[in-house]
């Protein structure tokens, strides 16, 4: 069999580390765009939310941004995009279940940030590996010690040093790769040439002394003397169960250390893995083929209101005209036009193999985490939805557009933009978010895709839980005792709802035989 080459990841950062710059110059690296400023950024700078969803629009036309796959070396690599308002979160988490490994971007001045560290967590949960690339580095920031001593420290995760900084700042000389052993000297011209790279596997070479100066060499050698002391050897098996990861330095806008990073990279990341489901593990090299759609992209304009589902390929091929078994539903599925993406342009593809996403031309068919298999009943596990922090009833405010209205908002539940709850006593409806900006989207949606005018009004919860009792009878007591906070959400599965994150905690404590899960993949 031929080895299956993909490399398909996400890049994980907090908003503003260099995210959108990287993307950009890995995609230069691969050849898929040949001019800096193609990529979108996804950062929602601008406050209002038709400036956000004029961005989605944007966004959606240009939907290829989603996945940006080029080719470098021998592998075809597939960057996921995920997006950088906290709000939208739970779309990155989503995310995150279709990669095989992670590219971690780290600001050299701030350090390890807040929505670093949850995805970070997140990637750490599924054993995701994940590559570490700390940004910046021609600004005065924090020492490199520091910065790996931090990311150790905060994300749990052993550090690997790969390259190696000569300098910071405006004294940044260039960095030492230890995985190459090549010393690569910085100078901020935007283009890393080859001029600039120096084969010096021994350290106490003269050359070294020449290209950076008697002081910096010096130290240098010593700093190195001591990281090979203090920090392990790269070992493999660890970066692949994503207890170690490879760390690199370097400045992402200068286009400086990062074909060092890439061509690790490419060495290094693993291919396609396995994926667990309800009854058994799927591994890549099966040859029925089976898949799941992750992301739902809303084509935001109003006159069409179709949907690409996004879906990662498991196991085995994917064939145009071939009918494929929808789990959920039982029923068939064809499509004509598969489509997978390059960085700029989106095309029909014929087949599609493990480690690869298409999308799937969608009225109305998917939800996130379906399946699609050729017949075996399949539902992968781990695609989760969070439980909300924000909850609201909403009303229609006009009579007339009723249909309207639940449509939309079924729509956009299946889109995974908003979670449905209804309350088991009074069957009132609830709306769940995780993030306020969403609450604006779905307004907006609502009015301009469906013509539906609505206002949310407040509730008296503010967080919930899924709850599971391997007991019927401690499951019953418990959905008696607290009838008006227990909802069902749209999988039938059910919630419970609470005025204040200590009465959830009291809860937790009162019913000893009860399962609580924050994530709806009740494993
Ligand atoms: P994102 O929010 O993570 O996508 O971040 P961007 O890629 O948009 O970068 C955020 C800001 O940092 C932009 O103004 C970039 O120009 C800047 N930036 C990115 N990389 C570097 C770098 O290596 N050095 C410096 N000084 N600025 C950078």
């Amino acid at each position: 069999m031929i080895e299956n080459k993909r490399l398909t990841f996400a890049i994980i950062s907090h908003p503003d580390a260099g995210k959108t710059t990287m993307t950009e110059k890995l995609l230069l690296f691969g050849g898929a765009i040949h001019a800096a400023g193609a990529v979108k950024s996804g950062k929602t700078a601008r406050k209002t939310v038709s400036d956000f969803m004029e961005m989605e629009k944007n966004r959606g036309i240009s939907i290829s941004t989603s996945v940006m796959g080029f080719d470098y070396r021998d592998r075809k690599v597939n960057i996921l995009d995920t997006p950088g308002h906290a709000d939208f979160s739970e779309d990155t988490y989503r995310t995150l279940t279709a990669v095989d490994s992670t590219l971690m971007v780290i600001d050299s001045v701030k350090g390890v940030e807040e929505r670093t560290r949850k995805l970070c967590e997140i990637c750490r949960m599924r054993k995701t590996p994940i590559i570490t690339f700390v940004n910046k580095f021609d600004r005065e920031g924090k020492e490199p010690v520091e910065l790996l001593d931090e990311i150790e420290a905060e994300l749990n995760v052993t550090v690997c040093p790969m390259s190696w900084p000569v300098g910071q700042g405006k004294a940044f000389k260039g960095v030492y790769s230890l995985y190459e052993k090549r010393l690569i000297l910085f100078s901020a011209h935007g283009v890393q040439e080859d001029q600039d790279v120096f084969e010096i596997s021994d350290l106490n070479s003269d050359e070294l002394n020449q290209r950076i100066g008697d002081s910096e060499a010096q130290k240098l050698r010593e700093e190195l003397d001591l990281i090979t002391q203090v920090y392990p050897q790269f070992d493999h098996d660890l970066y692949i169960s994503g207890e170690l990861t490879p760390v690199f330095f370097g400045s992402a806008i200068n286009n400086f250390g990062i074909r060092e990073l890439l061509d690790c990279f490419v060495d290094i990341a693993p291919g396609p893995g396995e994926f667990e489901a309800e009854d058994r593990t799927v591994r890549p090299d099966e040859k029925p083929f089976t898949g799941f759609v992750f992301k739902i992209h809303a084509n935001l304009d109003p006159r069409h209101r179709d949907r690409i589902a996004f879906m990662r390929i498991v196991s085995g091929e994917f064939e145009k005209n071939h009918t494929y078994t929808h789990v959920r539903t039982g029923k068939g599925f064809k499509t004509a036009n598969p489509t997978a993406f390059m960085a700029q342009s989106r095309n029909v593809v014929d087949t599609a193999v493990p480690g690869d996403i298409i999308g799937l031309h969608d009225t109305g068919t998917f939800k996130i985490g379906d399946t699609l298999t050729e017949g075996e009943k399949i539902q992968f596990k781990g695609i989760p939805s969070f439980a909300p922090q924000i909850f609201r009833t909403v009303v229609n405010k006009d009579p007339l557009k009723d249909k309207q209205f639940k449509k939309g908002l079924d729509q956009l539940a299946e889109e995974g933009v908003v979670q449905i709850f209804t309350k088991v006593v009074t069957k009132q409806k609830l709306i769940g978010v995780v993030g306020a900006l969403q609450l604006d989207v779905i307004q907006h949606r609502l009015l301009n895709e469906y013509k539906a005018t609505c206002i949310f009004e407040p509730v008296d919860f503010q967080t919930a839980c899924w709850i599971h009792a391997p007991e019927k009878a401690v499951l019953d007591k418990f959905v008696a005792e607290n009838q008006n906070k227990i909802a069902l959400d749209v999988r039938g599965q059910l919630i419970y709802l609470a005025p204040s994150r200590w009465m959830l905690d009291r809860t937790v404590e009162d019913y000893a035989g009860l399962k609580y899960y924050f994530t709806s993949d009740l494993k």
